[in-house]
C-alpha cells in the first residue's frame, strides 16, 4: 500500500504477541492483493479489463468493500469516486516524472469518471463497468480497511489492547498497561517534522490524508494525490484532513472526501455525520475544528476564529 505500517499490542506473552502481530501482517497482505489495481492481471484491474461487455463475479469481501464506497460517492455527490482511476493512471508519484498530464490527457481520461456507471448486482455479486475506459482505484480507502481488519484479526487471536498504524492512519483499541488512553500526534501539512495536535483516544480510528503524502512540484506548483473528480486536477481547498471515528474504513474515506469538498462543504458534512469528528487545515493553513473535538483536540498552533 505504499507506507510502512507498524503493530504494537499489549500481552503478557511474547509468542502470543508475535503470533498475533504475524497474522495481522498476513491479513494486510491479503488485503492489499485483493484491492490494488496496480499489480497486472489483480483482481481490480482485471474488473477495468473485463467486467465491461458482461458483469464479472467478485468475492464478497470485495463486493462489500466498492459497495461502500458507492454509498459515500452518493453520500459526497461524487467528491469521492473510486472510478476516478483514469485521471490518477497519469500520475507517477512513485518517480520523478519529466512533466505533468496536459489538459487534453486529464480532459480525456475525465471521459471515463463517474461513479453512476459502476453497476452492482446484489443477488449474483458481479460488478459491471458502463464503458471501455472505465476502472476503479480503491486506494481512498485501502489502508483503513487494512487497518480494521488488522486489528480485528489481533482481537480475534486474543490480543486485548494496541494500535495498528499505516503511515498515520491508525486504530487503537483497549486500555493499556496503567490505564492511559493512547495519545496520538497529527503531523502539521507545513512541516512534516512536527506534530500540530495531539488528541486522547479509546477504541477509535484516525486516519489523515493531506497534500504532503504523495506529489510532484512541477514549475513550482504541487501536485498531489487527491483528485478533484469534477475538474480531474488536484483538489485544491486544503493541505490537511484528519478524521476520527470508529472503523478505519470510514475514517479513510471522508479524510479524502472532505479533501475535496474543501473547508466549508467538508466541515458542513463532518457536522452533519454521527460519531465522526476532525479537523482540516485549509490551503492557507486555517485550521477548522469539529464542534466534538473542541474540548478533546489538543492544538499546538491557534484555529480560524
Ligand atoms: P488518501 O491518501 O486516503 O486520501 O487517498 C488518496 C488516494 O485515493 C489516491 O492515491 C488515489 O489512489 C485515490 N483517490 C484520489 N482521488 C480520489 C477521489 N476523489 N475519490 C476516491 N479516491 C481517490
Ligand atoms: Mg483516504
Amino acid at each position: 500500500m505504499g507506507t510502512l505500517v507498524e503493530v504494537k499490542v499489549v500481552s503478557d506473552d511474547p509468542n502470543v504477541a508475535y503470533r498475533a502481530i504475524e497474522n495481522a501482517f498476513e491479513r494486510m497482505r491479503e488485503i492489499e492483493d485483493l484491492m490494488t489495481a496496480k499489480r497486472p492481471g489483480s483482481l481490480v484491474e482485471r474488473i477495468g479489463r473485463d467486467a465491461v461487455e458482461r458483469a464479472m463475479k467478485i468475492p464478497d469481501e470485495l463486493f462489500a468493500v466498492i459497495e461502500t464506497c458507492q454509498r459515500y460517492a452518493m453520500l459526497t455527490q461524487g467528491a469521492f469516486d473510486i472510478s476516478v482511476a483514469p485521471v490518477t493512471r497519469l500520475w507517477l508519484f512513485d518517480r520523478p516524472m519529466e512533466t505533468i498530464p496536459s489538459e487534453e490527457d486529464v480532459r480525456n481520461a475525465l471521459e471515463f469518471v463517474g461513479f453512476q456507471g459502476i453497476r452492482l448486482d446484489q443477488k449474483t455479486g458481479s460488478i459491471q463497468l458502463e464503458r471501455k475506459g472505465m476502472g476503479l482505484d480503491l486506494g481512498g480507502g485501502a489502508k483503513g480497511y487494512a487497518v480494521d481488519e488488522a486489528v480485528h484479526r489481533l482481537k480475534e487471536l486474543g490480543i486485548k489492547a494496541g494500535i495498528v498504524n499505516a503511515g498515520g492512519d491508525l486504530k487503537v483499541f483497549g486500555i493499556k498497561p496503567g490505564r492511559i488512553p493512547w495519545n496520538i500526534g497529527i503531523q502539521d501539512p507545513q512541516h512534516s517534522d512536527r506534530i500540530m495536535g495531539s488528541i486522547m483516544l479509546t477504541d477509535r480510528a484516525l486516519v489523515t490524508s493531506g497534500d504532503y503524502e504523495r506529489f510532484i512540484v512541477y514549475e513550482g506548483i504541487k501536485y498531489h494525490h487527491i483528485i478533484d473528480p469534477k475538474t480531474g486536477w488536484p483538489a485544491r481547498g486544503c493541505k490537511s484532513v484528519s478524521i476520527e471515528c470508529h472503523r478505519a474504513f470510514d475514517a479513510d474515506i471522508l479524510s479524502t472526501a472532505i479533501f475535496v469538498l474543501g473547508p466549508e462543504k467538508g466541515m458542513a458534512l463532518l457536522e452533519r455525520l454521527p460519531g465522526v469528528e476532525g479537523m482540516i487545515v485549509d490551503a492557507s493553513g486555517g485550521i477548522y475544528v469539529s464542534s466534538g473535538w473542541k474540548d478533546k483536540l489538543k492544538l499546538h498552533r491557534s484555529p480560524v476564529p
